[in-house]
């Protein structure tokens, strides 16, 4: 019987989803022998089948992440800059604006609140860094299939047949992370009932850099700001709704959910015209119990999973990898030992578990139904946003800024 071949690596990383690619690209660029697998090969291109056409706003902590893995100056060519969030409520009897409030960067930074760019563009970016970092084999079309740790080290079984043994397993295989569950690390979990519709839309008012978050009841209904397309102004939705009525938006004939969407949108940047297909994502919110065990880090949604309100999701991610890589390069002679580990769960565990709370609450208060819960809502942003250093101090915690 012939032998599988069998190597050797410091970081192993079960996953090449966004967060799994950057991983790989800042753990390759800190000199650590890294390998990443994935069993779906990455779609780089807008259009093509599969593609995934959502897009990722990455706040300003996010881009220290992104400069060490060295992919920044790739990525910011592409993105646009996020220096107002506006939130508008329409909750009262018709669906109007009738309580507009701007965040303004400039309020707490010179630098903007965050940059945008198409999810299928970082794929893009990312993968070609990587065939550029020689000690990163990103390995796509296979998935991790087994996983056995000692105190010394972990072995891993990929379906391709192979084995290898590596000092540290990153666990970035998403939401039912399989990593996770051979750990034994177990979660809670909560469904919403609720779906979110991610697609692309261009429009006859310019956006500014103002990020809109529009909330009348089912969830926020989220415009935001990406580089112009062909002469037109450009924007990416995120229209969060009850399951049955997201699925019924998704199947509606253009013409008619283009109706929809200008209603919803409050008319805010007029006319909108859908340029992407339409892709639809259940809600859930997840922790992790832990973020260690022996040999292994979970970051990313293997980690926590949350609605897309305030741009936190993949932002969480480049924290869990810089917070882990920053453990990991003072101490490269016990890569991987379990005190490490704990550390970081310690270091990253609570923030999470804050960050689910509070966008937990966030999604409930959008989410609410009855008129009387909707003029409280519009209440309570009033007023908080009345008062100058609260104001700051929300700014401030929605970046992750201490
Ligand atoms: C509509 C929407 C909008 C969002 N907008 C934002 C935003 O603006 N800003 C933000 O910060 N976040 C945002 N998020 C959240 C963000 O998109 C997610 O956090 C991010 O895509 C998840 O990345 P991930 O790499 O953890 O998981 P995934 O993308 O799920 O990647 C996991 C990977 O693991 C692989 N895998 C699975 N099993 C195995 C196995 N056995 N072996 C190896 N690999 C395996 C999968 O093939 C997959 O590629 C949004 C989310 C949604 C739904």
């Amino acid at each position: 019987m012939s032998q599988m071949p069998h190597s050797q690596t410091d970081i192993f990383i079960s996953g090449g989803g966004v967060a799994g690619l950057t991983a790989a690209a800042a753990f390759g660029t800190a000199g650590f022998r890294t390998v990443c697998v994935d069993p779906t090969p990455p779609v780089t291109s807008g259009t093509a089948q599969g593609a995934d056409i959502r897009t990722t706003a990455f706040l300003n902590p996010s881009v220290k992440v992104l400069e060490a893995a060295g992919l920044w100056d790739r990525l910011v060519p592409h993105a646009a800059a996020l220096q107002i969030m506006r939130i508008v409520d329409a909750g009262g009897t018709e669906p109007t604006a009738r309580l507009v409030r701007d965040f303004n960067a400039a309020e707490i930074s010179d630098q903007p609140f965050g940059w945008n760019l198409p999810n299928w563009l970082l794929r893009r970016e990312m993968v070609a860094h990587l065939e550029d970092l020689p000690n990163v084999d990103f390995r796509s079309g296979v998935a991790t299939t087994g996983l056995l740790t000692r105190t010394h080290g972990a072995e891993v079984s990929l379906s391709d047949g192979t084995r290898l043994t590596s000092q540290l397993v990153i666990a970035a295989d998403g939401r039912d992370s399989f990593i996770r569950s051979q750990s034994g690390i177990g979660v809670k979990t909560h469904y919403y009932g609720q779906k979110a519709l991610a697609f692309g839309v261009t429009h006859p008012v310019a956006h500014d850099n103002v990020s809109t978050e529009i909330h009348r009841t089912g969830g926020p209904f989220t415009l935001v700001p990406l580089p112009d397309r062909d002469g037109q102004h450009c924007s990416a939705v995120v229209w969060m709704e009850h399951g049955p009525k997201a699925d019924a938006l998704a199947r509606m004939p253009v013409a008619e959910f283009e109706a929809e969407m200008l209603a919803r949108s409050t008319g805010i940047l007029g006319p909108l015209t859908l340029f992407t297909s339409r892709s639809v994502w259940p809600m859930r919110a997840q922790i992790a119990h832990r973020l260690d065990a022996e040999r292994v880090a979970l970051i990313a949604e293997a980690a926590h999973v949350i609605p897309p309100i305030g741009a936190q999701g993949l932002n969480m991610s480049l924290a869990d990898i810089g917070a882990l890589l920053e453990l990991c390069i003072d101490n490269r002679t016990t890569l991987g030992e379990r005190s490490t580990l704990r550390r970081y769960h310690q270091r990253r565990w609570p923030e999470i578990r804050a960050r689910v709370a509070g966008v937990d609450l966030l999604n409930r208060a959008a989410m609410v139904g009855p008129k009387p819960l909707r003029d409280l809502r519009a209440g309570a942003l009033g007023a908080l946003y009345g008062l100058k250093p609260v104001r700051q101090l929300m700014m401030r915690a929605g970046l992750g800024m201490r």
